[in-house]
């Protein structure tokens, strides 16, 4: 049985479909397209009645005739409706795209069976884009049948046709044609004791479902071998990397570390400081490099973490350094650096784009002849100018920002590769990130420095601003500062800067008691610098302000937030947003402000960032809101996330069951030679025969 084969084999597809496939899909095989799963299933054992839908069911199905098409909106609105009735009541059919087809296509005679999912806008009950047939005696009776597999397909395909429909017509001629049984991907020992249905039987099931278990355990078994092999291959290539990679044991807790500790520490560690420490020294004091992951919540300190890890490198005799997004962060690293060290007899500088020629000659002259203990920088750290004279541990700050080259290149400036630790705030969910990093290790900060209030966040509507106003006039009375952050994308540039000029004089003129600053990414780094110094300083009192001041930015005397356009920020933008008040021990508030028209989505994004603070709660969120392809970080490591049938975001208890197996295989059987592991060896092979880079993945 070839199921290579090209598709234009079977019954249905002719040349211009194939293409269409091969274009819109990637399907170019005949196997490609026995593993192009459904992606939903419709239970039409039941017709319901009109009267009896509501907002939140899931696809239903109703039987009746249209009763009139018109066309309504303006613009991107603009759609066609359909009135279908049963002799319950009266239901919506919404068309915004394809509306010449569905006006040819159907008629006010017909009865028709209806699928779709009910929305309800103001008091009508809507199905948006549903799929009809035209139901009689005759066929309605097979139309109800069971559980129905619905394709996704896209606009160009259901233009040519090729709807759900037609592709389920191909699968069938795909399945009269397969006159061999396919070979069994898993381990018989693997199907006995996990008790999975056999892959040509769960592949039938899966595309024709007998009823709604035999499909639930088909789908099992197709995610547990797709999650299962992803797992043994990023452990396999974890173990290779920790064989490979050597690294510099810093035996000594010596006298920086201790000093700092004992006479310089402005404050209590807390607990969870002080656990992390302790995985990072025994992590250093080993033989193995480090690639660590700290976690922390925006204002949990991690900061001090790494610096305190750069003095066990430096009590070690090595340099250190620490590499941050954006300049205006960079800079205020460094300058805290530098307080917290002041009395100690250690060098610290900072190396930015904008540092000057003469400025950086000296610098690059110190850092080769180890004069230089700690480098603060952008990512001009990684140019190949900046050599050092003996670099044991790098630090990346909000290692999201980076792309994953610009990481990897601090690797290579010294022989041996520096331990590394990278540090983020927009904590990735477990499940992820125990895929997405390998055997990266994972430390986490979960507690907030003391005295620090839960930030109070609310969502407002642009007609009340006068009431905000007032509360902010308040909040300068007392003392405070404010931001006030602007959408500013790419798409929207010119309107969007025109937005932020607007309101920065608007504000200028509804707070006349205070100074008003503005910063943005247009503006010259000196310029930048000099207005973020200004809001630092407390002269001016209200910063308005683009996605700038996302990362890292810490002026604790600043208790409020107001964001604009709230709706068009991603969840963990706004969170990281958010992190910017709350960071002293005033009750701080961020105001989430957005216009009446809200899509699903962005309703859903401003309740949960009203009803949670914690970072970790709102990633997992994220993952579900967006799938897993769209997290920062995870397009870049080359992991094949175009998952055919698994979830990374719904079936994290699927990932961990599954990342338990393969350890115990691989335990076993480290390079899978056993007999009755081939398959498991074969199948590897097979799937990865294009390296993933995981080497990079910091
Ligand atoms: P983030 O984790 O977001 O990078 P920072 O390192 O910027 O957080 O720390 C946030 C603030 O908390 C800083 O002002 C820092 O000085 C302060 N801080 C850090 N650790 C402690 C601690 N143990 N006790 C009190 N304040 C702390
Ligand atoms: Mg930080």
């Amino acid at each position: 049985m070839d199921l290579t084969q090209e598709l234009t084999y079977l019954k249905g597809v002719g040349p211009s479909r194939a293409e269409i496939l091969a274009k819109e899909l990637n399907i170019t095989c005949q196997e490609d397209l026995l593993y192009y799963f459904p992606y939903k299933y419709i239970d039409r054992s039941r017709i319901h009645k009109i009267a009896e839908l509501q907002q939140g069911m899931p696809y239903i199905q109703v039987c009746g005739r249209i009763l009139d098409f018109r066309m309504e909106g303006e613009g991107r609105g603009k759609r066609l409706v359909a009135r279908l009735a049963d002799d319950s009541g009266i239901l919506e059919l919404v068309w915004f795209k394809g509306v010449k087809y569905v006006e040819s296509r159907y008629n006010t005679k017909d009865l028709y069976l209806v699928f779709g999912k009910p929305a309800q806008f103001g008091n009508k009950i809507s199905l948006a884009h549903p799929d009809l047939d035209v139901a009689n005696e005759g066929n309605l009776r097979v139309l109800t049948g069971g559980l129905q597999a619905y394709y996704s397909t896209t606009e160009k395909m259901k233009n040519s046709y090729l709807n759900s429909r037609a592709i389920q017509k191909i699968v069938v001629s795909l399945f009269q044609t397969m006159n061999e049984r396919l070979p069994e991907t898993l381990p018989d020992y693997l199907l006995e004791r996990l008790r999975l249905r056999p892959l040509n039987e769960a592949l039938r099931l899966v595309h024709f479902p007998s009823d709604s278990k035999a499909l639930k355990e088909a789908r099992y078994r197709l995610k547990l071998e797709e999650l299962l092999y992803l797992q043994l291959q990023i452990l396999r290539f974890a173990r290779q990397r920790s064989q490979k990679l050597q690294g510099f044991p810093f035996k000594l807790i010596g006298r920086y570390f201790n000093d700092f500790y004992h006479h310089h520490l402005p404050f209590q560690l807390t607990g969870a400081q002080k656990r992390v420490l302790k995985e990072i020294r025994a992590n250093v004091a080993g033989q193995v490099q480090m690639n660590r992951l700290i976690q922390g919540d925006v204002g949990s300190g991690k900061t001090l973490v790494a610096l305190m890890s750069m003095l066990m490198a430096i009590d070690n005799g090595f340099q250190a350094c620490m590499m941050a997004p954006t300049e205006i962060l960079a800079q205020q690293h460094y300058a805290n650096i530098s307080r917290l060290l002041k009395d100690m007899p250690l060098k610290v500088a900072l190396l930015t784009g904008s540092t000057k020629k003469k400025e950086r000659e000296v610098l690059h002259e110190q850092l080769r002849s180890g004069q230089l203990h700690i480098l603060i920088g952008t990512h001009t750290l990684i140019e190949d100018t900046v050599q050092f004279h003996n670099l044991g541990l790098v630090v990346i700050d909000e290692q999201h920002r980076f792309g994953v080259v610009q990481r990897s290149k601090l690797w290579s400036k010294n022989v041996t590769p520096p331990h590394v630790l990278v540090m983020t705030a927009t904590p990735i969910p477990r499940t992820l990130a125990m895929t997405l990093y390998g055997d990266l290790d994972v430390s986490v900060i979960d507690e907030l420095p003391p005295g620090r209030k839960p930030i109070q966040t609310i969502h407002r509507y642009e007609n009340q601003l006068a009431e905000l106003y007032r509360f902010m006039h308040e909040e300068l009375q007392r003392g405070r500062q404010i931001y006030i952050v602007y959408p500013l994308i790419e798409e929207s540039e010119r309107s969007d800067y025109k937005n932020l000029k607007d309101g920065f004089e608007h504000i200028c003129q509804a707070f006349p008691e205070v100074k008003v600053g503005m910063v943005h990414g247009k503006m010259k780094p000196a310029e930048k610098d000099e207005q973020m110094a200004m809001f630092s300083k407390g002269e001016t009192r209200i910063l308005v302000a683009t996605t700038v001041i996302e990362v890292g930015v810490d002026v604790p005397n600043a208790s409020m937030m107001l964001i604009q356009n709230a709706e068009r920020f991603g969840l963990s933008q706004l969170h990281q947003l958010r992190g910017r008040v709350g960071r002293g021990a005033e009750q701080s508030y961020c105001v989430l402000l957005s216009s009446f028209k809200l899509s699903e989505d962005g309703r859903k994004r401003l309740e949960i960032m009203t009803s949670t603070n914690d970072g970790f709660e709102i990633s997992e969120a994220d993952l579900k809101l967006r799938g897993p392809g769209d997290i920062e970080g995870v397009q870049q490591s080359g992991i094949p996330f175009d998952m055919k049938i698994a979830d990374l975001a719904r079936d994290g208890q699927l990932v961990e069951y599954t990342r338990n197996l393969a350890k115990q295989i691989l335990s076993d059987d480290p390079d899978l030679l056993k007999p009755e592991n081939a398959i498991l060896r074969r199948e590897l092979k097979k799937r990865y025969a294009h390296k993933i880079n995981w080497g990079v993945i910091s």
